[in-house]
Formats: C-alpha cells, sequence, structure tokens
C-alpha cells in the first residue's frame, strides 16, 4: 500500500504537459504521428497544406508554438536546409529526430533539392552544410554515399518505409511519455496493419501494368517507384525548369519509349508538364504526395498510375 501511494506521488513530478505537442515537417508525417499518438499528442505541420515544401517559410506563429513543442520530426525536405537551426533554436528542449533514420536513402534524380535553398537567399544558407549531424551521420549508415542536399527526402511515399517510420515514431513517444506506451503500441499495431495492406493492395494495382515508366514534373515518387518497380523520369532539372533543348530531349526520350502519362502535383506549376504531355499525345495527371489523409489518398495514386499505365 505505501510502495503504491509513492508512486502515484512521483507520476505528476515524471509527466510531461499533455497532450504532447509534436511537430511534423510535412502532412503525411503529422498523420503517421497523428494515428500513433492519438489523444496524448497534439500533432501539428509545418508545411501547411497547398504550400510547397521546397520553398516554404515557416510563419512566426509557427516558430513561436514550437517552445511549447516536445518533438520535432524531420524529412530532409527542402525548406529544413534553410529553417533546422532556427527551428532547433526556437526549443532547445525541445528533441528533433530524423523520420528517414535507418532507410537507404536515394539520390535525387536530376533534381537538386539544395538549389531552392539557395534561390530563396536566406542569410543562414552559408550555416546549412553545418545543419544536421543526424543527416551526415545516417548517410554514412548508406551504401552509396550522398550529400545531404542530394538525398531524396520523399521516402513516406513507399507504405514499407512509412511503416518504419510509424516504429520509430512510436519508439520516440513512449519515451516521452511513458505512461501512455501501452496506448502507442496499440495505435501503432493498428495502423501498421493499414499500411500493409496499402502495400498489398498497391502490389496487386501496379505489378502487372504495361508500361513502367512515367514521366513527372517533381520526382517526388523515386521510393514509390521503386517499391513497385516503375521508373519515374523528371521533368525537372536540378530543381528547376528545364530549358528547350532539355525539354526538346524529354519528349524524345517520351516518345521513343512510348510514355504517356505526365504526373504533375498541387504545389508545382503544370505549364510545362501540359507542354510535355501535348507534344507525346499523352494525360496529365495529378497525384499529390502531400495529402494528409494519407492511406486513402495512396490507394487514390494507385488508382491513377495503374489506369494511366495501362495501354
Ligand atoms: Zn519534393
Amino acid at each position: 500500500m505505501q510502495k503504491w501511494l509513492f508512486l502515484l506521488l512521483l507520476v505528476p513530478a515524471l509527466s510531461v504537459a499533455e497532450p504532447l505537442r509534436v511537430f511534423a515537417s510535412v502532412a503525411p508525417i503529422q498523420t503517421f504521428v497523428q494515428k500513433v499518438g492519438g489523444e496524448h499528442v497534439d500533432a501539428r505541420v509545418m508545411v501547411r497544406p497547398g504550400f510547397n515544401p521546397h520553398t516554404y517559410d515557416p510563419t512566426p506563429q509557427q516558430i513561436s508554438a514550437l517552445a511549447g513543442a516536445a518533438l520535432y520530426v524531420r524529412t530532409g525536405v527542402p525548406f529544413e536546409l534553410a529553417w533546422m537551426q532556427r527551428i532547433r533554436a526556437a526549443n532547445r528542449n525541445m528533441q528533433v529526430i530524423d523520420a528517414r533514420a535507418g532507410i537507404d536513402l536515394r539520390a535525387m534524380e536530376a533534381h537538386g533539392h539544395d538549389e531552392h535553398g539557395h534561390e530563396k537567399g536566406h542569410q543562414e544558407d552559408a550555416h546549412d552544410s553545418h545543419d544536421d549531424h543526424g543527416h551526415a551521420e545516417h548517410a554514412e549508415e548508406g551504401e552509396h554515399r550522398v550529400t545531404a542536399a542530394e538525398q531524396d527526402p520523399h521516402v513516406w511515399t513507399n507504405p514499407v518505409m512509412a511503416l518504419q517510420m510509424l516504429g520509430a515514431i512510436r519508439d520516440k513517444l513512449q519515451e516521452l511519455a511513458p505512461q501512455h506506451a501501452a496506448a502507442f503500441k496499440q495505435n501503432h499495431d493498428a495502423y501498421a496493419k493499414q499500411l500493409v495492406d496499402l502495400d498489398n493492395e498497391l502490389h496487386a494495382l501496379l505489378d502487372s501494368i504495361s508500361y513502367r515508366k512515367f514521366i513527372v514534373f517533381h520526382p517526388a515518387w523515386g521510393y514509390f517507384a521503386d517499391q513497385y518497380t516503375l521508373v519515374q523520369v523528371p521533368i525537372e532539372q536540378q530543381g528547376n525548369r528545364p530549358g528547350a533543348r532539355a525539354l526538346a530531349a524529354l519528349i524524345d526520350q517520351a516518345k521513343h519509349e512510348n510514355i504517356k502519362v505526365v504526373f504533375v502535383q498541387p504545389q508545382f506549376d503544370r505549364r510545362q508538364a501540359r507542354q510535355v504531355a501535348r507534344a507525346i499525345g499523352g494525360a496529365v495527371v495529378a497525384v499529390d504526395p502531400l495529402a494528409a489523409n494519407y492511406v486513402a489518398n495512396m490507394q487514390k495514386v494507385g488508382q491513377e498510375f495503374a489506369q494511366a499505365l495501362q495501354p
């Protein structure tokens, strides 16, 4: 009896403010945090819906809201290269984890994410290379060493990698709020099952399609393509619009390889995609890698791909 009383007295001192405030860089990761954390977590997103993670600037309100956050889950999207130092500085007690930890990152295809930061001319750009030890350590684990700026951050487009992130989020939440460890595990397991089902569903949709190559304006689908043995051909060159010559070469390649579809995402300009699609007699299809409703959106993406890549 006395022992119990002692433990009860200890609990308030150990617990942090509830619900636990957690920031994620993009909406799909926010969803993973929300799914695992449930009612015990207040999951927020840095790149708000409709905004582009390549050029995003956090609002002053978001920066001040970081003061009450226990955790930030980053994923290496370009705005973080310019902003991570200031995000950390806003709350030195906030833990930061990288959603990509343990994932063998692919290099960006003709698409330098770092270019965006420089275009924007942040004064802090000079510090970019010092930012992010997590990044650097992580890259060393990989077989092919790519620099942080060359690493493709769009890991969540592969449901199996999303599953891995979900596990990392569960572990960290359990560490931050051990009193809810059982709930986090239960929530994790329920959503993990949905992700496994999603992966199976996408295999069923995509394993038998005839054409495996697709053109995409912004190459956000590399991990998705790897998982379902598809090949993405980007229009963007090093994160920029290609010139006339590069565009003509791409159109030639597409005609030669009988590519019939150009994917675009809502956060990017569609003019060049339309131009390419017109030239190859193909279709422009909008798929969104940043939707918050992850599973339903990925099912829709799978259906769009399957439809577009069928003869
Ligand atoms: Zn991107």
